[in-house]
This record gives structure tokens, C-alpha cells and sequence, in this order.
């Protein structure tokens, strides 16, 4: 896809989208409703022309190319089953505009595709008989009955409750790998973008965001969105202070309050923008100078938590931060415990141990290291 931009009326849907999807990827598009995910499937499968800018599907041009002849294959979020159809006849309905693999009727192709999609012998069933995630199983067995060689998923877990959305998830993932086919999903759920992606895009208000796999976008967000909607984080805002080594100055703090520790200049003879010896520099070697506004971020699980006000005279050894903070609440998420903290007027969360329990009001002291500490962009 190169500089998509879809318009209705005066608004832009999509605003110069650049994307290019690897063959045999599982690649995902994810960000908020009425970011423009839809639209870009949509595009790519014909049922859209985009206002400018060009798809190529291997290499060939996609103008004017009608949604059956371009090799796609489309599962929505609603089940689209035809109620007065049998689901083999469903899975057959996919055949429609191309003959079944060479040397295999229409009932064994069916077959074989109810057997890959884990619902064998279901054939003469009527799709009203089914659960939720077997009708999106007989879906892409429909979708994928051509053989296209894109597949493309718009949020065809939304409709299950948690469980069977996990457990589809997995199966989808198992038969997109089986068969090796490129695949594009759509959702507007993090935790799955994480969980099932070889690579991720993030988009927001039309326009890519961030692309990668998922480990690098969860842990080196470039943009302050990113950071913000891939999983829970403590965004922070401030200005580099002038110390040995630097350290981040936040906006909100008390006075008094102590400083996060930054990744870079932390040599005693390293000035601040002299990046050169960081060793633990995450910013791609941009140098900073002292006054500077920058956004940074720690993930709740990295910031660790003792009880009690830090022991006198600050700090760890290795320029690590003990911060003095009280518990404001906490959440018991099985695993873990959640806990909201008031840091000098800012809060800060940490997730911990789900066998240690905190009260409200709670003193605690939060130690976080500096290469835990992000710095995703200048203000
Ligand atoms: P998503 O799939 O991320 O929720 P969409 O791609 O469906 O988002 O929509 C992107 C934007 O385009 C939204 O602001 C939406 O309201 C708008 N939009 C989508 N389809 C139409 C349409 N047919 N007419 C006018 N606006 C539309």
C-alpha cells in the first residue's frame, strides 16, 4: 500500500498510508474505533477504491481489479453465514467463483477445509446449531476455500465472549502458519495484536503510528500514543536536569520531589547530549542537552516496590531511582497486583506479585532503573 488516502466528504478515513505486508506474515492492524482499520481492509480487498494511492498484491496493480478476481479471501466480524444453507453449503458458497484444487471434488474440498478449521463431520449441520467461534471457523473456511493468497480478518472475534476469543485466536494463528497464507488482521484489541502478530501496525486518526513486531512496539514506542495504547505504561512528561548523570525532572512533582533516572550519559564525565558512552542509550543516539522536554515511559512491571519511605540518602547504586510514594488503590488481578501510587502529586503504577497484598494509604518506596526508563519522544 502506498500513500493510501481514502476522503468521505471532507474528512479523511485514511490519510497516507505506507504499509508493506511480507508474504506468509500475520500481520495486524490495531488502534482505537474509527481509526481507519476497516477502511484499509477494505481497500485491500476491492470493496473500496481508495481516493489516492496504489495496492499491489504481488507486485501486480490492484486498480480497477474487481474484489473475486483479486485472490482474497475475507472473514467479518459478524458470522455472514447463510442460515438456509448447510455448512458444507457454506463452505462450498466459497467455490463459487473458482473450481476446487485439481484433482478434488467440491464434497472432499469441504471436507478437507472443515477438517483444517477443526469441525469435521460438521457438513449437513445447520449454521444456527453452532457456537459463536465454530460459525467464524465455518467463516474461514468459506474464505479460505479458493485458496486465495491473501487472507483478510476484520475483527472476527468481537462477537465471543474472552475465553472463546483466546482459544480462536490460537486456532486462526495454528491454521494461518499450517498453510503459510498472508494474512491481515483487523482489531481493536491490544492484548491480541500482541499476542498473535509476527508484525504490527498502530494506527491512529488515519495514519500509521508505528509498524514492527510486537516485542519492539511494546518496548521502544516511538510515539507517545503508541506507548499509551499498547498496554498499560506510566507515560511521563519533563525536562532534563542538569546532574550526574541525568536524570528527568517531572511535570506535576512537588517540590522536593526526586527525579526518574534517564538510559543515556550516565559516564561522570559524559555531559548531558554526549550520548557517545551511554551504554544503555534507547534512543537510537539522539543526544539531549539539559532543559529539554522529553516524553519517557516505564512499564508498571518494572518498577519495583518496597514497603516503606526510602531508606536516607537516595538512590541505588547504579543511579537507580528510589522514589517515595503511598498507595492510592490497588487492584488484585490474580497473577499480579495492580497498584496505583501517588508520587509527588503524579501517579505512577507498579504491578507486582499477586501474593503481596498493599493497603490504601500505604507508604512504599518505587525503585526504577534507568535502562527500564523509555524515552519515546521530544516534546
Ligand atoms: P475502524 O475500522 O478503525 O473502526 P473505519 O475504517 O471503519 O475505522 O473508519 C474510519 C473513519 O472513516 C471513521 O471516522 C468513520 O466514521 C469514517 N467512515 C467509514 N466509512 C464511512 C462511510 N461510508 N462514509 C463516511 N464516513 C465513513
Amino acid at each position: 500500500m502506498e500513500d493510501l488516502r481514502v476522503e468521505y466528504g471532507s474528512t479523511a478515513a485514511l490519510d497516507g498510508v505506507d504499509l508493506a505486508v511480507d508474504e506468509g506474515e500475520f500481520f495486524t492492524l490495531v488502534g482505537p474505533s474509527g481509526c481507519g482499520k476497516t477502511t484499509t481492509l477494505r481497500c485491500l480487498a476491492g470493496f473500496e477504491e481508495p481516493t489516492t494511492g496504489s495496492i499491489r498484491v504481488g507486485g501486480e496493480s490492484m486498480a480497477g481489479v474487481p474484489p473475486e478476481a483479486r485472490g482474497v479471501g475475507v472473514v467479518f466480524q459478524s458470522y455472514a453465514l447463510f442460515p438456509h444453507m448447510s455448512v458444507g453449503e457454506n463452505v462450498a458458497y466459497g467455490l463459487r467463483f473458482t473450481e476446487p484444487p485439481a484433482g478434488t471434488t467440491e464434497s472432499e474440498r469441504v471436507a478437507e477445509l472443515l477438517d483444517l478449521v477443526d469441525l469435521p463431520g460438521f457438513a449437513d449441520r445447520d449454521p444456527d446449531t453452532l457456537s459463536g467461534g465454530q460459525q467464524q471457523r465455518v467463516a474461514l473456511a468459506r474464505a479460505l476455500a479458493p485458496e486465495p493468497r491473501l487472507l483478510l480478518l476484520d475483527e472476527p472475534m468481537s462477537a465471543l465472549d474472552a475465553r472463546l476469543r483466546e482459544r480462536l485466536r490460537v486456532q486462526v494463528r495454528a491454521i494461518q502458519r499450517e498453510l503459510d497464507i498472508t494474512t491481515v488482521y483487523v482489531t481493536h484489541d491490544q492484548e491480541e495484536a500482541l499476542a498473535v502478530s509476527d508484525r504490527v501496525a498502530v494506527i491512529d486518526d488515519g495514519r500509521i503510528e508505528q509498524v514492527g513486531p510486537p516485542r519492539e512496539l511494546y518496548d521502544s514506542p516511538r510515539t507517545r500514543f503508541v506507548a499509551e495504547f499498547l498496554g498499560n505504561n506510566n507515560v511521563l512528561i519533563g525536562e532534563i536536569e542538569r546532574s550526574d548523570p541525568p536524570s528527568l525532572r517531572v511535570e506535576g512533582t512537588d517540590d522536593g520531589t526526586d527525579t526518574i533516572p534517564l538510559p543515556f550519559g550516565t559516564a561522570a564525565a559524559t555531559p548531558v547530549g554526549d550520548t557517545a558512552n551511554a551504554g544503555a542509550d534507547t534512543d537510537g543516539g539522539a543526544s539531549h542537552s539539559a532543559g529539554e522536554r522529553l516524553v519517557v515511559c516505564v512499564r508498571p512491571g518494572r518498577v519495583r516496590v518496597r514497603r516503606g519511605a526510602p531508606r536516607a540518602g537516595r538512590g541505588g547504586d547504579d543511579g537507580n531511582a528510589a522514589l517515595s510514594a503511598t498507595v492510592e488503590s490497588t487492584e488484585f488481578l490474580g497473577d499480579a497486583t495492580r497498584l496505583h501510587c501517588d508520587w509527588g502529586g503524579v501517579d505512577l503504577t507498579a504491578r507486582t506479585d499477586g501474593r503481596r497484598s498493599f493497603a490504601v494509604d500505604e507508604a512504599v518506596t518505587l525503585g526504577v532503573d534507568p535502562e527500564d526508563v523509555r524515552v519515546v519522544e521530544r516534546e
